[in-house]
């Protein structure tokens, strides 16, 4: 009887978010419900996703976790018929390469496993408690260290050939630049042009130390404009939700807004792309820099919702 008393509790959610720099763990089941939280360095894949597996293990009194979801730096395989389903594929990132993280988890945690990559989590996350509130189709994207995002249609996260990875949209070349890109694939994508690393070749000094009113700024603008652009036009989402320590800069999303509204020049015909619509239409996150980890909360409850059905 006891055993059983111990055994039940209060439901609650694993999240977990896998980032290239740090995993954030969390046990709760919303940003009102955390009962615990702690990250770590991403080293190894065995030490860190070890560490991952002993906070989780930890007994915590009065809660059961029923089920733990991964928002993942990848690529990832999102494909659930494939026999690489749960790994993280072909990252450039030292020891990650076809890692298969939801394995290692199911064995040792014994409970449903939600997977998806990091911006279709925070995406999720932001939509349930965040900026995103029902607003369908949604779309997220992170400017930091890499740039990427992940967009939800009818509530569902777009998976299909692999998954959007608009941080390597080609991007047009503004004002004669002559900056060749970081990107190791494609040189001057959007991330090769844009993002924290890109920032940092091209001017010599971290993104964090230059002056707000830099006029590389101004550059870095146009470019993420004409990216963001690109998906208002392919995907058509109600709203964009720009996270990442880059797109926090003071001022820049509101300039990024405006080359948006102008690069559209009036075409579709829509307030959301307007000096005075673009503001509510390109927006930082509801969840802070949390988008991510609750995200995945989140992705544990649909796991554990599917097994009941
Ligand atoms: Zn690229």
């Amino acid at each position: 009887m006891q055993e059983q008393d111990q055994r039940a509790g209060e439901v609650v959610f694993g999240g977990i978010e896998g980032g290239g720099t740090k995993f954030v763990v969390m046990v709760g089941s919303g940003p009102d419900r955390i009962v615990d939280e702690a990250q770590f360095p991403t080293t190894t894949p065995q030490e860190t996703l070890g560490r991952v597996v002993r906070f989780f293990q930890t007994p915590r009194e009065g809660v059961r976790v029923a089920a733990v979801g991964v928002s993942s730096f990848g690529p990832i395989e999102p494909g659930r018929s494939s026999p690489e389903y749960g790994y993280i594929t072909t990252t450039p990132k030292q020891g990650w390469a076809h890692t298969d993280v939801v394995g290692v988890l199911r064995r040792a945690l014994g409970v449903p496993v939600g997977w998806d990559t990091d911006t279709n989590g925070a995406a999720f996350g932001e939509r349930r408690w965040g900026a995103g509130k029902d607003i369908d189709p949604l779309f997220y994207i992170t400017v930091g260290t890499g740039i990427g995002g992940g967009g939800l249609v009818d509530g569902r996260p777009l998976h299909g050939l692999l998954h959007p990875e608009i941080g390597h949209l080609p991007v047009p070349v503004y004002d004669g630049d002559t900056f060749p890109g970081v990107c190791p694939f494609h040189g001057r994508c959007l991330e090769g042009v844009a993002s924290g690393p890109a920032l940092r070749a091209r001017v010599g000094r971290p993104a964090q130390d230059l002056d707000p009113n830099d006029p590389v700024w101004d550059l870095e603008a146009r470019y993420l404009a004409a990216g963001f652009y690109s998906i208002v036009l392919t995907l058509s989402p109600r709203r964009i939700i720009v996270g990442g320590g880059v797109a926090g800069v003071p001022g820049l999303l509101d300039r990024v807004g405006r080359y948006m509204v102008s690069l559209n020049n009036g075409y579709v015909s829509r307030p959301a792309l307007t000096d005075e619509g673009i503001g509510a239409y390109l927006v930082r996150p509801g969840l802070g820099s949390r988008s991510g980890v609750l995200g995945a909360l989140e992705l544990a409850r649909m796991a554990y919702e599917e097994t009941r059905e």
